[in-house]
């Protein structure tokens, strides 16, 4: 049978092989999909076991989106962008990486929840793997806006001198790195929360009065309310969505990678939060 995984470091929460059990399920594809736990300092290692023992193919979890892309003999155009892996897929030619990431959660904005980026202000939090992943993605919908706020505000300015090109290509786009200070006194129509502050619990530095009318509060986490979702609520953001609708959009566009095979992602979206 066909061998995939998650690695990532915790891991042990993510539900990634369920959704692509039940993928396989719908499509009858013959695979098996685990959890591996990377050491902090040991990625490239755990992937070439992984390649030893027959691995097809791993999905990257935090905190490794960029050692992935370190370790990728070939790159997508779209994690080229991002600078950052979240699929891989070993073949007799190499590692090649991809980033399912920002389709994944365009893909829930725009289908599942039904609100368009065209025009809209947004606020991303965070310049990790993740935020990289998806920034791409978000300034080819178009928004009037995107500013990127992070803990280390270098991180924050470097992303956005690489993306700068691409925000130009799509016109009118105001692209900027900012602290979280200096959001005060800002608004935003979309605020979309991607730090890992939620896998520790702690609050984000947020100003009152971020939100516009109509805002949506998006949380990459899934699993739990975060305190960026209880602050969100707070804050009478109009619609609060967890990360679970990207999660099962971003799988189904690594699924089709690898199986060339689309799955249908609304049954398990539904199966998963009922459970
Ligand atoms: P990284 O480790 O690459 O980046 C972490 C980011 O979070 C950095 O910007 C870091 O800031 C910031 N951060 C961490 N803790 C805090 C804190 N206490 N206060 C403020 N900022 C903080 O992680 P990823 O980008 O890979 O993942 C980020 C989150 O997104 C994770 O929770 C992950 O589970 C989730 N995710 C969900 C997906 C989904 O499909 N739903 C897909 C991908 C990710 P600094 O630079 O200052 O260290």
């Amino acid at each position: 049978m066909d061998k995939y995984a998650v690695i990532g470091n915790p891991v042990a929460h993510s539900k990634s092989p369920l959704i692509h059990a039940a993928f396989a399920q719908q499509t009858n594809q013959a695979l098996e999909y685990g959890r591996v736990l990377a050491p902090l300092d040991g990625f490239a290692s755990t992937v070439r076991e992984l390649i030893d023992q027959g691995y097809q193919g791993v999905n990257v979890t935090v905190p490794f989106k960029f050692d992935a892309y370190e370790c990728a003999d070939q790159l997508s155009e779209r994690a080229l962008k991002a600078g950052a892996v979240n699929t891989l897929s070993f073949s007799a030619q190499g590692i090649v990486g991809d980033n399912t990431d920002g389709a994944g959660l365009v893909r829930d904005i725009l289908h599942n929840l039904n609100l368009p980026l065209q025009g809209k202000r947004v606020l991303l939090l965070g310049a990790g793997g993740a935020s990289e992943g998806v920034l791409g993605p978000i300034l080819q919908t178009q928004p009037t806006c995107v500013h990127i706020a992070n803990r280390t505000l270098d991180k924050a300015v470097a992303m956005v001198s690489r993306a700068k090109p691409n925000a130009q290509a799509n016109n009118t786009v105001e692209l900027e790195a900012c602290s979280f200070a200096d959001l005060a006194g800002k608004q935003y129509d979309i605020v979309i929360n991607a730090t890992s502050s939620g896998l520790s619990n702690e609050a984000l530095p947020l100003p009152p009065d971020l939100f516009a009318d109509h805002a949506l509060a998006y949380d990459m986490m899934y699993g739990r309310e975060t305190p960026f979702m209880h602050y969100a609520r707070q804050e009478s953001a109009s619609l609060i969505a967890d990360g679970l609708g990207m999660l099962v959009e971003q799988a189904a566009e690594a699924f089709f990678i690898w199986r060339g095979v689309r799955p249908e992602t609304a049954p398990v979206m539904q199966a998963m939060r009922a459970a």
